[in-house]
């Protein structure tokens, strides 16, 4: 299992150095893992001018898997846009076709008071958003500004080819086999053409997964029903405007930034794997950064590139029992709690591995 390492900026290089400890002593226990580092965003910049340089680009085109802290940082906000940090990480999405974003959001019956919505509404909330990540109104065209009959006039185009609509449908209903098989499919069919496509699509690769009960709902019932009663939904698949609004507001949901991994695959499940969260500059080189976002993101690795479930599974329990045991990092920090820095809870969660 060859995987990159990309720090990245602020946090990143203390989060991913508490994976880096987890993968070794998996490595010692008999994973067969290979680690080779790179540098995006800002620390490329500084070093070679370009958030995705050359070496890195071809780190990751070797790799199976990336492991990515964060990238970003004040002192890069004046950069020409192409110099910015976060085009590296656009870059690297686009150069090798990462189109499936996968979003867990998962609150432990712990960290249930972190969220704004009532305990019992999301205590042990487990849910998963398959979002398409290179199609839809983000990069369809014709777009742009423009005046028509002497006033301004914007304008963007919905568009998926069936081609798009199936793979990520794929993606999709092999996640919720992996999970508790169900599917919930969002869209906005009574309204978009391009929705519709959208449904007829997903129901044609539906025949292929007998074995996972699938549902449609329009996004705008999605976006309440994620607030009403969330533990209603597994895994929902979604394009790539609604995907981006929901899965953000699923992810606030559990209320803690720090705790949420993501993964985004293309079609040969090579996968870049990051935590949801920023490069926190405000907390940087402080051991303040709560590591285990970036730990459950290897657990993906190993569930999603390289179906290893049973060690992924090692991880996620070890997190759990930290949790249990009452170790908490300050963004999770409660009265009664063991507060740890980010170091000693890569040491709690190595101790429980
Ligand atoms: P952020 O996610 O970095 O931080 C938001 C808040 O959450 C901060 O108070 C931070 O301290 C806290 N936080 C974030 N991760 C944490 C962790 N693991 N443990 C404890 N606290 C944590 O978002 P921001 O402040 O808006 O952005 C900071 C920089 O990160 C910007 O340059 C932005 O462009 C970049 N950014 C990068 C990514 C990415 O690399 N995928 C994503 C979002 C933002």
């Amino acid at each position: 299992m060859k995987i990159a390492i990309l720090p990245g900026d602020g946090i990143g290089p203390e989060i991913t150095q508490q994976a880096e400890r987890i993968l070794m002593a998996l490595a010692h226990d008999g994973l067969k893992v290979e680690l080779a580092h790179g540098l995006i965003g800002g620390s490329a910049v500084d070093k070679h001018n370009d958030p995705f340089p050359e070496a890195t680009r071809r780190l990751a085109e070797e790799a199976d898997a990336i492991l990515l802290g964060a990238v970003g940082g004040p002192q890069y906000d004046q950069l020409p846009r192409e110099k910015r940090p976060e085009q590296g990480l656009l870059a690297i999405r686009k150069a090798l076709n990462f189109f499936a974003n996968l979003r867990p959001a998962q609150l432990y019956p712990e960290l249930a008071n972190a969220s704004t919505l009532k305990p019992e509404v999301v205590a042990n909330l487990d849910i998963l958003i398959v979002r398409e990540l290179t199609g839809d109104i983000y990069f369809g065209t014709p777009r742009g500004i423009e005046v028509r009959d002497g006033q301004r006039v914007g304008f963007n185009t919905m568009v998926y080819t069936e081609s798009e609509i199936r793979r990520i449908a794929h993606v999709a209903f092999q996640a919720a086999r992996k999970r508790s098989s169900k599917l919930c499919s969002v869209d906005k069919m009574n309204v978009l053409e391009c929705t519709q496509l959208w449904r007829n699509v997903v129901e044609e690769v539906a025949k292929e997964y007998p074995d996972v009960a699938l549902s449609h709902m329009l996004v705008d019932n999605a976006a309440m029903q994620l607030i009403r009663n969330p533990k209603q939904f597994d895994v929902i698949v979604t394009g790539n405007m609604f995907g981006d609004i929901l899965s953000d507001e699923a992810s606030m949901l559990t209320g803690s930034i720090g705790m949420l991994p993501s993964a985004s695959l293309n079609e040969f499940n090579k996968g870049l794997y990051e935590p949801i969260h920023g490069s926190a500059p405000d907390i940087a080189g402080k051991n303040l950064a709560n590591p285990l976002a970036t730990l459950l993101s290897v657990s993906m690795m190993l569930r999603y590139t390289f179906n290893q479930d049973a060690t992924a599974l090692r991880i996620e329990n070890a997190v759990k029992k930290v949790l249990a045991s009452g170790y908490r990092t300050a963004d999770i920090f409660e009265q009664g709690m063991i507060k740890v820095g980010t170091a000693e809870m890569g040491d709690a969660v190595l101790a429980n591995l």
